[in-house]
């Protein structure tokens, strides 16, 4: 059997070795990792997209604009899968799970192929979230999620002028500055108050607000969209409340994701924003893992309250998330290592996020305008857990720091340092923080 192969391997066969649902950033790296840690079993890789796992951050940036082709996406060759032993299997989309109680079972493709396992992992992510709106059908609205997403967009992005991207979150920003670099008159409508509601704080939404439309990007704060219009069944506009219409050729839709839980839900298993794992990426079964995207975790940044769950949606984090379940499956326990980051860019503007700032109750700002370097430091009862760097990875970078040794980067001190004092030489034991 070779990695291109889209057969299901061990049809009517027992039930043997591991499943992996979801062939992406996850599903990728649990493969890798149990191959490292010695994991003998038999491993398919499952997905339902006819590509060969790829890396989706590109798609947004770097792949859109045309500066690296298809194969540089690609995760590993064909090659590295057939030597690893791991059997690709392409384009089958799992549809049920008959599991026993000791954790084997069969999965059912809406093929009709059925794949038996021994072990089972879900890695199946997230989805596009949808706008239900009049019009959201017409040629010409589309979504950035996987790669067929990204190739629709590509085949109609030479004929637009005028695109109009829904949603002001990464996906939404990051596509937007890639096709005002390519030329296109670009028209963000984000429905909230702010930038990036989701993800960062007031202070970090501002900044990216004003950098943007400095930059010359339209960005419409609290839009109210009321239809997409078209004529001859492909977009023309995006009527907003009030009866103006923006023209559009191509209309992004870029308003989040759902994490993909009907499977686990099916097997009956806890989902709740995600499927519910513990620190060890098991989900309430005890014995199938969910990693990533579509898995809800207890929060790992070390020194979080007990109980605070988080579901995080970072390359970052799939392959942390990734090797904790490798561990699991050969029948270890261990916590999850490092320090959850990520990253964004958006034309000139590199976002690095360092922890999670979930529960802050401060922020200190430090920017030095004339090197443009922007950094929000978070606080949480003076204990500093994250930080948003933009063009700033020495921060970055310090806080990351901080935050894996367990020491604290006090508000005061960076308040009183100037923009270019490094904040590495500000860091304390944790003991000799504020209380
Ligand atoms: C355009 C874009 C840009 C991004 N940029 C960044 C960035 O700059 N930095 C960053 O940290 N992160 C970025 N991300 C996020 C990052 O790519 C995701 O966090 C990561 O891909 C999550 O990996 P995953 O394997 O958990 O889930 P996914 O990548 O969603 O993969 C899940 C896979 O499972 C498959 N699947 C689902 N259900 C089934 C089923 N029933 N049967 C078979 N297969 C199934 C799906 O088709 C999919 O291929 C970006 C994402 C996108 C889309």
């Amino acid at each position: 059997m070779t990695a291109s192969d889209s057969q299901p391997t061990g049809t009517g066969a027992e039930p043997t070795g591991l499943l992996i649902i979801g062939a992406s950033q996850s599903g990728v790296q649990l493969a890798i990792s149990l191959r490292a840690l010695g994991f003998e079993e038999p491993i398919t890789l499952l997905g339902e997209e006819n590509h060969r796992p790829y890396q989706r951050p590109a798609l947004s940036k770097e792949w859109l604009q045309g500066e690296v082709g298809n194969e540089s996406l690609i995760f590993r060759s064909n090659e590295y899968w057939d030597e690893h032993d791991v059997t690709l299997v392409k384009d089958e989309r799992i549809t049920e799970i008959r599991k026993n109680p000791d954790g084997s079972g069969v999965a059912i493709a809406e093929s009709g192929a059925e794949f038996p396992f021994q072990r089972l992992a879900l890695t199946v992510g997230a989805r596009a979230r949808k706008l239900a709106i009049d019009g959201g059908d017409l040629a010409g609205v589309v979504y950035l999620r996987n790669a067929d997403d990204a190739l629709a967009l590509k085949a109609i992005v030479g004929s637009a002028t005028d695109v109009v991207v829904v949603g002001g979150g990464f996906i939404g920003l990051e596509a937007a500055s890639s096709l005002k670099k390519m030329g296109k008159n670009v028209v963000v409508l984000e429905a909230g108050p702010r930038l990036v509601g989701r993800a960062v704080g007031e202070e970090t939404a501002q900044f990216f607000l004003d950098a943007h439309r400095a930059r010359g990007l339209d960005i419409r704060l609290g839009a109210k969209i009321t239809r997409f219009a078209g004529s001859d069944g492909a977009v023309s506009g995006v009527e907003l409340e009030g009866g103006t219409v923006l023209p559009a050729q191509i209309v992004l839709v870029g308003i989040g994701v759902v994490p993909n839980t009907e499977l686990a839900e099916q097997m009956g298993l806890a989902v709740d924003n995600g499927i519910v794992v513990d620190q060890h990426a098991l989900a309430s079964d005890g014995t199938t893992v969910a990693v990533g995207d579509c898995a809800n975790m207890p929060n790992p940044v070390p020194g979080s309250p007990a109980g605070e769950r988080i579901r995080l949606e970072s390359v970052n984090n799939a392959i942390e998330h990734a090797k904790v379940a490798a561990y699991s499956l050969m029948g270890r326990r261990e916590d999850y290592a490092g320090i959850p980051w990520f990253w964004s860019n958006q034309a000139d503007l590199k976002l690095q996020i360092a922890g999670l700032s979930m529960g802050f109750d401060a922020t200190v700002v430090r920017r030095d305008d004339e090197r443009g370097k922007f950094s929000v430091l978070y606080y949480r009862a003076g204990r500093i857990i994250a930080a948003d760097c933009v063009n700033a990875p020495l921060d970055f970078m310090a806080v990351k720091n901080a935050l894996a040794k367990g020491q604290n980067i006090p508000a005061d001190a960076v308040q009183a340092a100037a923009p270019d004092v490094q904040l590495k030489t500000l860091a304390v034991p944790l003991a000799a923080a504020p209380a």
